[in-house]
């Protein structure tokens, strides 16, 4: 027993060492309990973030600043880690109560923006299903019914959201390559708490017939984009680039789930009795890749199915499939200013 007891109590005394403070640091655990705030932590990368409600604050170990929601760079005195304990610095500490504790009333992340954005136009087709039903011809370009539902759509946000920019890529069969369409959304103006979402509506086409239904794209979440250019950063923190950007990955990643879950839940209350709700897909797309903001690719289903093709063709159907992202869209805007206002956790 005794010999036993002295092997464990070195091993306990261990444990609890506790590093030398020089006073103007405390362990950042401590400081977390103390405000209730949550802690994610990157073993790999010694990043963290720290989140209260829907602000979030993202740090590297031993790196002299702070990225405040995911927008904002602001220099501090690094957090360091010494003998496996965080170390937070009193200057940063305040900092980071300034940010998340006084913040102004109504400042919080809102969504200033909603841009839809129609497939193809112009001389770009998209899809076509052509079909002959009780002897006369249908042929369906997906770049009318994507046109017709984002109108529908663009629409209904308007009435509900007069306080929101409501954008277009097309609002008329006109052409437009790849780049621009992400281009235009990201020349929106917005304020620096808001936050701008884009929704890219296709149709879809398989050469197998039988193959129908609706489903919601979001951006991957291994894929990597530069969304900090070199000039938003101060020069000597070039080689930070690709954490920041690695941090902003996630969040938008995080809040594209979201908004393809909504919708893709509003189509099924919708449609999901004449479609099929083919689900949630994880590829990128080109179109919603480029967009540096929340984005999502909704396929309203196939021009190649024949009874689809027919639904498609009625714009009460394409009424059907607008109020259904509607639904979406309203969902997540409302759970993303309000999961803010309340404080909680998404
Ligand atoms: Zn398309």
């Amino acid at each position: 027993m005794g010999k036993k007891g002295g092997l464990i109590l070195p091993i306990l005394t261990l444990l609890l060492v506790i590093p030398r403070l020089s006073g103007d640091e405390k362990p950042l655990l401590q400081f977390l309990d103390s405000t209730g705030m949550e802690l994610r932590w990157e073993p790999y990368r010694e990043t963290a973030r720290l989140s209260r409600g829907y602000r979030t604050a993202s740090f590297k170990v031993g790196e002299p600043w702070l990225l405040l929601d995911f927008s904002r760079q602001v220099p501090c005195e690094p957090i360091s880690k010494r003998e496996g304990v965080l170390l937070l610095p009193r200057s940063t500490e305040e900092t980071l109560k300034a940010f998340f504790f006084d913040g102004k009333k109504g400042a919080g992340p809102r969504v200033g923006a909603i841009f839809i954005d129609a497939g193809h136009g112009g001389k770009d087709p998209g899809t076509i299903g052509r079909h002959l039903t009780g002897g006369k011809e249908l042929v369906l370009y997906e770049k009318d019914i994507v046109l017709e539902t984002s109108l529908m759509l663009g629409e209904m946000l308007k009435n509900h959201f007069p306080g929101k920019q409501i954008a277009f890529s097309r609002t008329d069969d006109s052409y437009l390559t790849l780049e621009e369409r992400p281009e235009l959304a990201n020349r929106i103006r917005l304020a620096e708490n808001e936050a701008i979402v884009f929704i890219s509506i296709h149709a879809n086409a398989s050469l197998n017939p039988a193959a129908k239904g609706f489903e919601v794209w979001y951006l991957p979440p291994d894929y990597r984009r530069s969304l900090i250019s070199e000039k938003e950063v101060e020069r000597e923190s070039k080689e930070i680039l690709p954490i920041l950007n690695t941090m902003l990955e996630e969040e938008f990643t995080i809040e594209s789930v979201l908004l393809a879950k909504y919708i893709l839940k509003g189509l099924e209350a919708e449609i999901g009795g004449v479609s099929d709700n083919r689900g949630l897909k994880d590829e990128s797309w080109f179109v919603v890749r480029k967009a540096k903001m929340p984005s999502v690719l909704v396929e309203i289903g196939f021009v190649t199915h024949p009874g689809e093709a027919e639904l498609l063709a009625d714009p009460r159907h394409l009424q059907k499939i607008a109020q259904a992202i509607y639904n979406g869209v309203v969902s997540f805007v409302r759970f993303f200013e309000e999961t803010h206002e309340r404080g909680g956790s998404p």
